[in-house]
């Protein structure tokens, strides 16, 4: 937590002093009321300012443009606070996937601007909304590119939520992991095993979902062999995970 803005709550209260002080001379009082407005305003400013928010460092996508020209600028925020169903993550670790650099670079149409990316986060939870049940405080959880889904219509009551046609995904749509905290609905977070490092673990939220995915549309069996290509990250994560 942070009291923010301390001096500019010094600078307030020696304004307001300077503005409000008794001079003596009635020809003052002609402008007695603008500078009472003044005062009010930096005294309301000074409240404002003085209550405890917590910031957070993230890095921004104001513009696309190409990774040469560093579309990503490091600024300070608010941290995100969790609606109802969500929870808040303090982002250990966030992987860096190709989608990301389509994004910065303005391959795909962008939906938001700003927009902070990111979309293999690793953390732990360090704040909830109001009824969430699967995860508490401390929980080390993963968010990965589905952020959410409508969770009614044809695909997503056939358990095929990632071709939800309302579907909003993280680092996209939403804010995503390239930054300090991160939000997500608690139904779209993934625990994380102990066996897995923040690091380890944080690749596995896209390109282990997506080779997980095909490996088990293959219906590959033991002892049966299994040709890898055109697979991207999917096949280093695939190949050092597979033992048939
Ligand atoms: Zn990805
Ligand atoms: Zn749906």
């Amino acid at each position: 937590m942070f009291d923010v803005n301390f001096n500019l709550s010094g600078v307030a209260l020696l304004t307001e002093w300077v503005l409000m002080r008794p001079s003596g001379n009635p020809s003052d009082l002609i402008l007695r009321r603008p500078a009472f407005m003044i005062a009010a305003i930096l005294f309301l400013n000074r409240i404002y300012f003085s209550r405890e928010v917590l910031l957070m460092k993230a890095m921004i996508l104001k513009k696309a443009r190409p990774v040469s020209e560093h579309p990503l600028v490091m600024k300070e925020m608010p941290a995100p606070e969790p609606d109802p169903g969500q929870i808040r993550v303090k982002v250990h670790t966030c992987g860096i996937c190709h989608t990301d650099l389509h994004t910065v670079e303005g391959d795909l149409p962008l939906p938001r601007l700003p927009l902070i990316p990111g979309h293999q986060v690793v953390g732990t939870v360090d704040r909830v909304g109001q009824n969430v049940k699967r995860f508490g405080i401390g929980d080390r959880v993963g968010l990965a590119w589905l952020h959410s889904a409508c969770g009614a219509c044809a695909f997503c009551s056939r358990g095929r939520e990632n071709l939800c046609e309302q579907a909003l995904f993280t680092g996209y749509h939403v804010h995503g992991g390239y930054a300090e905290y991160a939000l997500a609905p608690e139904a779209f977070a993934y625990a994380i095993p102990d066996i897995f490092s923040d690091e380890e673990a944080a690749p596995l939220l896209c390109a282990g979902i997506i080779g997980y995915r095909a490996l088990r549309l293959s219906e590959v069996q033991s002892g049966e062999r299994l040709g890898l290509y055109g697979f991207g990250a999917s096949k280093g994560v695939m190949g050092s995970n597979l033992s048939y």
